[in-house]
């Protein structure tokens, strides 16, 4: 019996037919690289592990470790001890297919994490709260676009697949989840040319949401540059699609 601990976002998945619609959707091959998330009391891990003969597993948590060492041999699941946020997902090689029903607690920095390795992945595949996966599948001028939008589009293509109640899970969490497709692009239908520079300019601009971004982007441009750019100054962050923020990134001058 494990008691399941809310640090680690703990809801583990119960309802067969849910199980089932996730494995469908991941289509699992033998020859696949698959690498698990949290793969907590093995609610995923065993129906891969029908298909598959072998699986990476990233777990935080000692008494699930353990339980899985119990129960597959390593030659079958090979787990990597240690937070998945902290982890480094480009030691396990090229075409990755990652998936996951993720702790709901660390959802977006786990997101921003894994989009490091976008390169090294084919598809990832992940169980997150529904309210979440609307933000990142969000088109611009919507109130759900925002950073994770710009952010996750920017080297995903985002598809929804199906949503999940609370009752699915156990204990039910209070929101309702959705599950995820997530596609990288290759290549890249706008590049910047300084991705950090890009993710400070789209920070600054969601900073203040209400705000113009004659405003929230003052210390990039000026109203010769955004007419320049062919963007209205009176608009607001929603309004500008990824290609615009990537544009601006690339406009602006190398040493600001
Ligand atoms: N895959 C199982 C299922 O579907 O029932 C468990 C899902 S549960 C929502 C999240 C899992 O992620 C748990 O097993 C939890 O211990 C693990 N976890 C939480 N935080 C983690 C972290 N930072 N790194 C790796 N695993 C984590």
């Amino acid at each position: 019996m494990h008691i399941a601990r809310k640090r680690f976002g703990q809801n583990f998945l119960q309802d067969a037919q849910f199980v089932r619609a996730c494995i469908d959707a991941i289509r699992p091959l033998p020859t696949d690289t698959l690498v698990e998330i949290g793969p907590g009391l093995g609610a995923l891990t065993r129906p891969l592990l029908t298909q598959i003969p072998h699986l990476h597993a990233v777990e935080i948590d000692r008494d699930l470790i353990a339980r899985l060492q119990q129960t597959y041999a390593p030659s079958q699941l090979t787990i990597h001890a240690g937070d998945a946020l902290e982890f480094d997902f480009s030691l396990l090689g090229a075409q990755l297919r990652i998936v996951g029903n993720l702790p709901y607690n660390i959802s977006t920095p786990l997101l921003f994490h894994l989009a490091q390795f976008a390169p090294q992945i084919r598809d990832m595949h992940f169980m997150l709260q529904k309210e979440v996966v609307d933000r990142m599948a969000a088109a611009p001028s919507t109130s759900a676009y925002g950073r994770l939008s710009v952010m996750l589009q920017y080297r995903f293509q985002i598809l929804p697949l199906f949503d999940v109640p609370g009752a699915a899970f156990h204990p039910p969490p209070k929101v309702t989840s959705s599950f995820v497709r997530m596609l990288p692009l290759h290549p890249l239908p706008y590049l910047a040319q300084d991705e950090a520079k890009f993710a400070d300019i789209v920070i600054a601009a969601f900073s203040m949401r209400r705000k113009t971004l004659r405003n929230t982007l003052k210390t990039y441009l000026q109203d010769k540059d955004f007419q320049a750019l062919g963007i209205d100054a009176g608009w607001r962050a929603e309004n500008l699609s990824v290609a615009d923020f990537v544009n601006i990134a690339n406009y602006v001058p190398v040493n600001q």
